[in-house]
């Protein structure tokens, strides 16, 4: 097997362990329980379930939402911001630089189809936040799971809208000089 081949097989393992519907399977315990897990992801499938058949654009205009696209570094290599929520003002802000680092990270990886496009996900990024509006739950670890179990019912995203996250993260793992916590932690 060439080298080649065997990051092809490791990369379509990763997204394997992305298709499977309890996000417990790649959510760091953060305190939580299985159990815990299991109900924060039924608990934002309920209410996606109150929105079926909506695209998050329309939804976010329903909500009341106040939409803005801006591009801003988080500060911290580990910490990967895609938006940014406020509840009482109903106001997302979409950070379209994090937006494009998931595109570039994932361009490689084209069993994520059209997953892969920053279209894409920008609007799973919106369903997540929309969650949080809807809801008018967020901070908590739970309700971080909740609104990215609510995203992948809402748009029919076939992964866990964690491929994100984790796509960023080992693109940065391979920069150690600018991420060498990212790459320590890849490592370990
Ligand atoms: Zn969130």
């Amino acid at each position: 097997m060439t080298a080649e081949q065997m990051t092809a097989v490791s990369r379509g393992r990763t997204l394997d362990r992305f298709t499977v519907p309890e996000e417990r399977v790649h959510v760091p315990g953060g305190g939580l329980s299985r159990i815990d897990i299991d109900r924060a992801c039924a608990a934002g499938r309920r209410e996606a379930g109150r929105f079926t058949g909506w695209a998050p654009a329309d939804l976010a205009v329903f909500l009341g939402v106040v939409l803005t696209d801006a591009a801003w570094s988080a500060g911290l290599p580990a910490l990967i911001l895609f938006a940014e929520t406020e509840i009482r003002s109903r106001s997302v802000t979409l950070n379209e630089a994090a937006i494009d680092e998931a595109a570039l990270s994932l361009r490689e990886l084209p069993q994520a189809g059209p997953w892969r496009e920053r279209s894409r996900i920008r609007t799973v990024v919106l369903a997540h936040e929309l969650y949080h509006v809807a809801s008018r739950r967020s901070g908590r670890r739970s309700a971080e799971i909740e609104a990215h179990a609510f995203a992948r019912q809402l748009t029919g995203m076939p992964f866990s809208p964690l491929l994100y996250e984790w796509a960023v993260r080992s693109t940065r793992a391979l920069d150690p000089k600018q991420y060498p916590r990212a790459a320590a932690a890849a490592k370990g």
